[in-house]
């Protein structure tokens, strides 16, 4: 039993593949043409302006939106083809959001174990054993009893991240996960998130962290008006962008 709460994230192979995605909503289109790949066992970090289609990309990525056109494989499953089962991908496919969605009125451990109970159909007992340990890998093992609300924000960001990490996910998504945050909470999420990505997770990161980017990714993106417009390994997208309009995006960014 003690090895089924320690594999999943850390033996994924599974990779990413946007094969010309597109998405509009209602006349505007947001997401144009997307083709990418997403390396199993690495980090991509996406960048762009505000409105430019990350969140999209993301939420197409485990079904919270679908895309007009194209494909998305999850390893070598076509999960946008009809009759894709929903419920399935998002189990494969873990997503943090910049606010943190916990439930209010469940403690942490509770936050943790309900889906594993629900979706998973674990037992109360396997359960409460996987949540403790996801909660000691993000460092709140002493705070399973409280409520979202007894925490801070950087402590609400990690149950979220234990959450989904419980449920094995095989592709973590994050979008700006650390943008709500004040200052001095930013930090221990990204050291959560690095540790992951040390671990061989694959993620795909939405950050406005241009540190971050360079360090722990091993592909940057960079998004604009819908379009893919770069992507490339940080060294060459921090120093060499070959577009001018990233060239201006970094000029912008402190
Ligand atoms: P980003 O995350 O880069 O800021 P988004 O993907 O959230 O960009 O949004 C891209 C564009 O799509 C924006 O113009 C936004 O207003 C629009 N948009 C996003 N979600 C919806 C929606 N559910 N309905 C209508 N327009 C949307
Ligand atoms: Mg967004």
């Amino acid at each position: 039993m003690k090895t089924s709460t320690t594999q999943g994230a850390v033996s994924s192979r599974t990779a990413v593949k946007y094969q010309r995605i597109s998405k509009s909503f209602g006349h505007t289109p947001v997401l144009r043409d997307i083709v990418l790949d997403i390396p199993g066992g690495s980090t991509t970090c996406v960048i762009g302006p505000s409105g430019s289609g990350k969140s999209t990309l993301l939420r197409c990525t485990n079904l919270l939106e679908r895309p007009d056109s194209g494909r998305i494989l999850i390893g070598t499953d076509a999960i946008t083809d009809p009759g894709a089962d929903v419920d399935r991908i998002r189990t494969r496919v873990g997503m943090v959001f910049q606010k943190f969605h916990l439930f209010p009125y469940h403690s942490v451990l509770d936050n943790v174990t309900l889906a594993l109970r629900q979706v998973l159909g674990k037992s109360r007992d396997e359960a409460v054993e996987v949540a403790r340990t996801q909660l000691a890998t993000v460092g709140l093992a002493d705070l399973q009893d409280r409520r979202p609300a007894q925490l801070s924000g950087g402590q609400q960001q990690r149950v979220a991240i234990a959450r989904s990490l419980a449920m094995k996910p095989e592709v973590m998504l994050f979008d700006e996960a650390t943008s709500a945050l004040d200052p001095e909470l930013v930090k221990g999420v990204l050291a959560v998130m690095r540790d992951l990505a040390a671990q061989g997770m694959t993620m795909i990161v939405v950050t406005h962290e241009m540190r971050f980017a360079r360090e722990v990714a091993q592909q940057v993106v960079f998004l604009d008006q819908g379009h893919l417009i770069e992507a490339a390994p940080p060294d060459q997208f921090f120093d060499a962008p070959s577009s001018p309009r990233l060239r201006a995006f970094l000029n912008e960014v402190p």
